[in-house]
């Protein structure tokens, strides 16, 4: 079980999602520029207009999107707005408004930042003044389809049947890609309705995060079009915004539920993804149930793609998978590390839907919410389904072990970031946010109990749903769940990087009790890495003694702690189950028994 679990992890770590996040969850500003988002703060993204016409032999797209926009300031002292884009041709923008006289009011200049990867829409000054309620910008542009897996690209494939190469087009939108589909306020900390209306030729399906409300074939010269029009996606984060076209099957769940779910597989693959689209449906079940919240979205699709980075993709309603994660050989064909490897990425996906979809991390240095989240709830979910697996047995022996590994290096970095750059998104989707973020969802659930975890855990999720919510947020519902002292003992671990060392010296015993010395120093793989600045750990020991685990909380560098011998032996454990994350050193200066 351990060595299937160490060639799953293997696989995971060679495709792992690089994502990040920072942490600063004010509205801060500064030059009149959100702190978070970089772009002027005087206005705020309420809805986006996609309109996206694909030219699929040429690899190109046009594009119009329509942002309506709420003045929070007024344009006293700006001529100009200003949105995040990526590789965009922009042609024209102009402003809609009741408030200006002429009603249209169209860009003088137009200023494309490559470096910033923004664009600078300029008016004039004595027009753009006057808005001070809601207005429309509206821009039009063209972009391209590319082969780098990100924005919206091509991915090429051969099609099992007929031998002939094709192309899927699909969206890779995080982190920061979407500005490479439509120019936006590209920031996880903005939420905003969006509607798409996509045009390519009439051979492809169209997908997008919600279902198609109209769909209309036309002829466009000689060549037969299609246009699907989306359902609204209200209140999401431009990351995960995702649609594609392509020529795809539908295998439906087989397993009943209240909405379609359904896995959207090329020819020759049908049988393979069925196990994807009913666990798919069996995750939605158990999520449901667990966090007391329906999910909130009127399909869920999952969708093949041939050419992706990542193991999967998250985008609410539309759940992209490579390969690898996404198919599985039928009626035992399969083995178990293959059908262990599908379940995790299957109900780390869907847990996302929750964390991640419906309440969003405020910003990028936050990104272990979602991550971690996503990892532990999906450790959750193949147990529940597979307790055969012994899953957090190898928990223990994998994943934790990853987070340790790396965080015991000079170079670690804490869960929770204080601030970050773009350039520093992508290094944050690494073992730190996934493995050690779950080690301490682990670590706080063993402390708290499931049951008080979960009651805090659905509190959360019914505070933030369709908003954004930062670590703090979290474990101030697990504190009030619990009546523990979570927000002071969490925020340490979350904001401190590395783990300590406890060293346990035996003092003395006797028949009742034996009495221990404990010093915690942080612990550093390489005894050059010294770089420590004295930090202290609230290290909680999860002391068994018999059947029974004990908390005490180690708060200071060096702590007494008497243990009672409940067994004639004196044995005891400090960090039963391997618990805490911590390592402990134990002199055997006395004999206790
Ligand atoms: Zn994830």
């Amino acid at each position: 079980m351990r060595k299937l679990e160490l060639i799953s992890f293997f696989k995971k770590k060679l495709n792992k999602k690089i994502k990040r996040l920072i942490y600063n969850h004010s509205l801060e500003t500064r030059n009149n520029r959100s702190v978070l988002t970089g772009l002027p703060d005087n206005i705020v993204s309420l809805s986006y207009n996609l309109d996206i016409d694909l030219d699929d032999e040429k690899f190109v797209f046009s594009g119009t999107t329509t942002i309506e926009f709420k003045v929070v300031k007024n344009f006293d002292e700006l001529n100009f707005i200003e949105l995040n884009t990526c590789d965009l041709q922009v042609h024209r923008a102009e402003v809609l408004s009741p408030e200006i006289s002429d009603e249209i009011l169209e860009a003088v200049d137009i200023q494309q930042n490559i470096e910033d990867q923004t664009t600078k829409f300029t008016f004039d000054h004595n027009k753009l003044k006057h808005l001070t309620t809601n207005f429309e910008l509206k821009v039009v542009y063209t972009g391209i389809t590319g082969d780098k897996n990100c924005g919206f690209y091509r991915s090429f494939y051969t099609d099992e049947e007929s031998g002939l190469d094709k192309y899927q087009f699909v969206t890779q939108f995080e982190a920061t890609d979407a500005r490479k589909a439509f120019p936006c306020y590209d920031h996880p900390s903005i939420k905003a309705d969006f509607q798409l209306k996509l045009t390519t030729k009439a051979g492809f399906t169209h997908l997008s995060n919600m279902p198609a409300k109209t769909s209309t074939l036309f002829l466009e010269g000689d060549k037969q079009r299609k246009s699907t029009l989306f359902e609204v996606l209200k209140k999401h984060t431009t990351y995960l915004v995702a649609f594609t076209a392509s020529e795809l099957v539908p295998i439906k769940s087989q397993i009943p539920f209240r909405i379609p779910v359904t896995t959207w597989t090329l020819k020759g693959y049908e049988e393979r993804s069925q196990y994807s689209a009913n666990f798919t449906t069996q995750c939605l079940k158990f999520y449901e149930e667990l966090f007391d919240i329906p999910f909130p979205f009127p399909k869920l699709d999952s969708v093949l793609c041939r050419d992706f980075t990542f193991e999967a993709m998250e985008n609410t309603g539309m759940i992209v998978y490579d390969v690898n994660s996404l198919l599985l050989e039928p009626n035992g064909k399969h083995t178990i590390e293959e059908l262990r490897y599908c379940s995790e990425i299957i109900s780390h996906e869907v847990a996302h839907q929750w964390f991640g979809n419906l309440v969003t991390m405020n910003d990028w240095t936050d990104l272990w919410l979602n991550e971690a989240g996503a990892t532990f709830w999906s450790w959750f979910c193949c147990d529940n389904f597979y307790p055969e697996w012994k899953v957090w047995d190898s928990f223990v022996c994998g994943s934790m072990q990853l987070g340790l590994n790396l965080d015991c290096l000079e170079s670690t970095h804490p869960i929770q970031y204080k601030s970050c750059t773009k350039g520093q998104i992508a290094q944050m989707f690494d073992d730190i946010s996934y493995d050690k973020g779950a080690a301490m969802l682990r670590m706080v659930t063993l402390w708290l109990k499931k049951e008080t975890l979960v009651k805090g855990l659905s509190s959360y999720l019914k505070t933030f749903m369709w908003k954004n919510a930062t670590s703090e947020d979290l474990w101030y519902h697990l504190e009030q769940a619990s009546s523990k002292p979570v927000v002071e003992v969490m925020t340490k671990w979350t904001e401190q990087p590395g783990y300590p060392k406890v060293t346990v010296n035996h003092i003395s015993y006797d028949e009742n009790e034996v009495t221990l010395e404990l010093t915690q120093t942080r612990f550093f793989k390489a005894s050059k890495d010294k770089s420590s600045n004295g930090e202290i750990y609230p290290v909680i020991l999860f002391i068994r003694n018999g059947d029974k685990v004990e908390h005490v909380i180690l708060q200071d560098k060096t702590m007494i702690l008497k243990v009672k011998r409940e067994n004639n032996f004196g044995i005891y454990n400090l960090n039963a189950d391997h618990s805490g994350f911590y390592i402990l050193k134990i002199l055997l200066n006395i004999k206790i028994y």
